[in-house]
């Protein structure tokens, strides 16, 4: 058996760190290695070493991060744009910056107490060490800033498989962390990555040993992969969020809330609108307004039916025309849009292609329905149970209470554009990771924690 000197090299590097605990620092490293086992053997030590500082240090780790997020938002929102040819920078700028600024640090981890006779006990969280993250190539750096600050502020250390599609955006990302965080004093490779990833490398990184923890953001492959794994796992999976308008909303209002949320970063986000569904006696209004928005309506079938064929493949969503502009994909079937173009919308039935399946690109389809009731049947249908977003327009509280009541999901927007959800124009902190199937929500540092117990017995309790 012949090993070359790079190999050998490795081997001595990880001997020497598992008998000192700690890593050598590698210069022009940055948290990226050619291989799974090295970025989590990096990522043992340097979560190792992130338990060693105070809370205090540990929360200035996360303001590098989220300085990282706001001072590149638009090289990152460039550079995704530029390599995955999906979404616009106006958006993704606007989102990176969501992300470094509401996603929760250290103040998310609040402990539970108990305090009687017999002295107190308190429930701690607790760091799982090394956490696998799987990012979508929908968000790239949107999700790393998120998951880096939420993992990080937990005490662990994360390896990353990113969606090789934003391989060199993910990457620059998570080599600026590093860089940040070792200037603000922390440890090297508390994110780390492979320099290729991919299915193979992915693969790898949720049957490592070390990793104790898996968290998947994509579709349903990666779900169940992870779910699969044996481990510890979170999967925040796919989504078809339905916009349900009933008679007694405010039309005006519901037309472009609908279009702002479905416009936003050409339909990548998996919370944005993807179907509307619309009482019969109040949806040429609802038109009305949508295209006062910058919708522009098809009413050609046979148009409605090439763009069908176009943007819906074996049942999944044309990847060619994935987070591509409303004017890109009118153009495909010869229509030059006007000036002003956000969303392409179409009346269509309740059982068609471009309401069933998950498009994410700005083409919007109308279903008109009888009463509020039927609208609800068909929303919780065509959600496929995913339990991921839902938005409805009402003034109704009976209405509104009904249908959050039966879709079950785990975002709800009342009267707003769905990214209110992830707290844009809409109270709350937001995540990139939300967790439907496995039930954590909006993901945030409490999330990758154990619950851990530290019982004293007698004294302490002051009561
Ligand atoms: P995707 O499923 O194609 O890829 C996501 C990641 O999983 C990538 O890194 C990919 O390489 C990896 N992957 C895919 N299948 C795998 C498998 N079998 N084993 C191991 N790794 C695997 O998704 P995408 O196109 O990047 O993103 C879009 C999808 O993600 C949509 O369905 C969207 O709704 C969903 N999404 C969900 C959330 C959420 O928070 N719930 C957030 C963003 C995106």
């Amino acid at each position: 058996m012949t090993v070359d000197a790079k190999k050998i090299e490795s081997i001595v590097r990880k001997i020497l760190e598992e008998m000192t605990g700690e890593k050598k620092s590698q210069d022009g490293n940055h948290g990226l290695f050619e291989d799974v086992d090295d970025a989590v053997a990096a990522a043992v030590v340097a979560q190792k070493q992130l338990i060693k500082l105070s809370l205090e240090q540990r929360g200035r780790l996360v303001e590098a991060i989220r300085q990282v997020g706001r001072d590149h938002a638009e090289t990152f929102a460039r550079m995704a744009v530029e390599e995955t040819g999906m979404g616009n920078v106006k958006d993704k700028i606007a989102k990176n910056l969501l992300a470094a600024n509401k996603t929760p640090g250290i103040e998310d981890l609040v402990t539970d107490a108990f305090s009687g006779d017999d002295g107190l006990t308190l429930v701690e969280l607790s760091p799982y060490g090394v956490i696998g993250a799987i990012t979508p190539t929908t968000n790239p750096t949107e999700t790393i800033i998120n998951n880096s600050i939420g993992m990080i502020a937990a005490g662990n250390s994360v390896v990353y498989s990113p969606h090789p599609t934003s391989r060199k955006t993910s990457l620059l990302c998570i080599e600026l962390i590093n860089k940040a965080i070792v200037k603000a004093g922390g440890p090297e490779n508390l994110v780390t990555s492979v320099i290729q990833p991919s299915l193979e490398q992915s693969k790898k990184l949720m049957a490592h040993k070390d990793v104790k923890m898996l968290v998947a953001t994509g579709g349903p492959g990666v779900v169940k992969a992870v779910l699969s794994s044996g481990k510890k796992a979170i999967g925040a999976g796919a989504g078809n969020p339905p916009a349900v308008v009933d008679e007694t909303a405010n039309l005006e209002k519901a037309g472009k809330d609908i279009i702002d949320g479905c416009s936003f970063d050409n339909n990548l986000p998996c919370t944005s609108e993807k179907e509307v569904i619309v009482v019969e006696s109040v949806a040429d209004y609802l038109v009305f307004y949508m295209k006062k928005n910058g919708a522009y309506q098809l009413t050609d079938k046979e148009k409605i039916e090439e763009l069908t064929n176009l943007v819906v493949k074996a049942g999944h969503a044309n990847k060619d025309f994935v987070g591509k502009s409303a004017s890109y994909i009118l153009k495909q079937i010869g229509i030059e849009a006007p000036e002003g173009t956000r969303v392409v919308i179409m009346d269509v039935p309740g059982d068609h292609p471009l309401v069933t399946t998950e498009l994410m690109m700005p083409v919007l389809p109308i279903v008109r329905v009888e009463n509020v009731d039927q609208a609800i049947e068909l929303a919780v249908k065509v959600e496929h149970g995913f339990r991921h977003t839902a938005v409805m327009h009402s003034k109704n509280v009976d209405h509104l209470t009904k249908f959050a009541k039966a879709i079950q999901t785990t975002i709800f927007v009342k009267n707003g554009p769905s990214y209110a959800g992830i707290g844009v124009g809409g109270e709350g902190y937001t995540t990139f990771t939300i967790a439907g199937p496995t039930g954590e929500g909006l993901t945030s540092a409490r999330s990758f924690c154990r619950r851990r117990k530290c019982v004293l017995v007698d004294g302490l309790s002051i009561r």
